[in-house]
C-alpha cells in the first residue's frame, strides 16, 4: 500500500466495531475540488456516503456526482469529463477474514480508519469513458499539421491532395 499523502477521504469508523449489527452513520460529501491521488483530482465531489457495521466487517456505500480532469481524445485538450461514482465496498473485519482477493478490502480496526481515497480513485477511473471528448462534435486536430480544428480551420485543406491520401485520411477519421 502506498503511504497516504491524500488523507482527506480518511474516516473515523472505529465506533462501528462496537455497535450492533446494521447501525450506520451518514456522511455527506461535498468538496468543490478533491486530489484524491497522484494522478486523479475530482472536480466537485458530492454526494452521500453511508457506512454501516454488518457480520463481516463495515459496508460502505454511496454515489457520488463529479467530473474528472482529462484529455480529449481527438484534440488533446485538457477538458472535465463529468462522471457518476458508485460506490458498493466492504471492509472486511476482522481483517483475517477477508478473502485472498486483491479487490477486497480490509477494515484496520487498530486505527478504525477507512481510507477511501484508493478506492474512490479507482472507482472513478473505472467511471471515464474510454474515448473521452470536450463535447460531442469536437473537430480534433488537422493530421497533416496538428491544428486544433475547433479553434479553426488551417490551410490544409486548400492544398492539392493527392486524391488516394484524401481517402485514406477519411478512412482514419
Ligand atoms: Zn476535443
Ligand atoms: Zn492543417
Amino acid at each position: 500500500m502506498s503511504t497516504n499523502n491524500f488523507p482527506r477521504l480518511r474516516f473515523n469508523f472505529g465506533f462501528l466495531l462496537e455497535s450492533s449489527l446494521g447501525t450506520s452513520r451518514v456522511i455527506e460529501l461535498d468538496y468543490p475540488t478533491i486530489q484524491v491521488s497522484e494522478d486523479v483530482t475530482l472536480t466537485p465531489l458530492q454526494g452521500r456516503l453511508t457506512a454501516t457495521r454488518t457480520s463481516e466487517g463495515v459496508y460502505v456505500n454511496g454515489r457520488f456526482q463529479s467530473a474528472i480532469l482529462t484529455e480529449c481524445v481527438r484534440c488533446l485538450d485538457e477538458t472535465l469529463v463529468p462522471i457518476d461514482i458508485e460506490m458498493d465496498e466492504l471492509f472486511y473485519y476482522p481483517p483475517e477474514t477477508m478473502p485472498q482477493n486483491e479487490d477486497a478490502f480490509a477494515f484496520d480496526g487498530e486505527t478504525g480508519f477507512i481510507d477511501l481515497g484508493p478506492l474512490m480513485r479507482e472507482l472513478s477511473l473505472l467511471a471515464l469513458p474510454t474515448q473521452p471528448l470536450c463535447r460531442p462534435d469536437c473537430l480534433g486536430l488537422c493530421m497533416e499539421c496538428g491544428q486544433n480544428l475547433n479553434e479553426g480551420d488551417c490551410n490544409c485543406q486548400d492544398d492539392d491532395i493527392d486524391p488516394r491520401m484524401a481517402k485514406l485520411r477519411s478512412l482514419l477519421e
